[in-house]
């Protein structure tokens, strides 16, 4: 092992130099032991020193921070993901109403430990996509394309098992992120791939596999069995 280039890794977030043990984000940032989990909430990698605590607790890397979309990127990022899944029989045809929250408030409100949360009908008058504010045009694409899967299985009365329901959504987000191709998408896309969650990593990887096998439109015809 080279001393001279293990040494020349440090620590993005308090500059400390490594010379032993270190964790390294997907795009190859390094963190000590005591900075290992100061990941960014929009892109998960380590975050520099420019990064913003947007609340308390909760902070967005220097890049992230300026992608935050304003109102008009938001409704060509929803209307992107709307004509994606038309394209691939996913359409979603109701009115969908969005909602954006701070991360207390999701807590709060709505659900734990999630970007994004959908409340059906009949309040108020259709869907509402519940999502957390101060997300990067990337994480928003990723967490919009998810919930807006949700919609469309509710729309088609399908409700399978919940691995099966996230999966779904998960794969969805892939595809669209695939379909971006920036390097934070992919960065993304590896989370999705390698989260250990039973429920959202296991589903994704079942839903991604039949996906790879068989396509997409099999797919469909398999969530189209869970039809109530
Ligand atoms: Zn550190
Ligand atoms: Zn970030
Ligand atoms: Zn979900």
């Amino acid at each position: 092992m080279d001393l001279i280039g293990l040494s020349a890794h440090c620590c993005s977030v308090c500059g400390k130099r490594l010379l032993d043990a270190a964790y390294r984000d997907w795009d190859g940032n390094y963190a000590c032991e005591e900075h290992k989990n100061c990941l960014c909430y929009c892109c998960g990698r380590t975050y520099g020193k420019n990064a913003i605590e947007i609340e308390p607790h909760v902070w967005l890397c220097e890049s992230c921070s300026k992608t935050i979309p304003d109102k008009n990127t938001v409704k060509s990022v929803i209307s992107y993901i709307r004509t994606f899944y038309k394209q691939n029989r996913l359409e979603v045809k109701s009115h969908v109403f969005l909602k954006g929250v701070s991360v207390s408030q999701m807590e709060q409100q709505y659900a734990h430990n999630v970007r994004g949360y959908v409340i059906y009908p009949p309040e108020p008058a259709g869907f509402t996509m519940v999502v957390l504010r101060h997300l990067s045009k990337t994480a928003l694409a990723l967490v919009l394309s998810h919930e807006m899967l949700h919609i469309w299985q509710y729309e088609n009365q399908i409700f399978p098992p919940q691995p099966i329901t996230e999966g779904f959504c998960n794969l969805g987000a892939y595809l669209i992120l695939q379909s971006i191709g920036t390097k934070v998408a992919t960065g993304q896309i590896f989370l999705l791939t390698n989260s250990a969650d039973p429920i959202y990593g296991d589903g994704f990887r079942k839903m991604k596999n039949m996906y790879e096998r068989q396509g997409l439109q099999a797919v469909i015809a398999y969530m189209q069995s869970f039809k109530r």
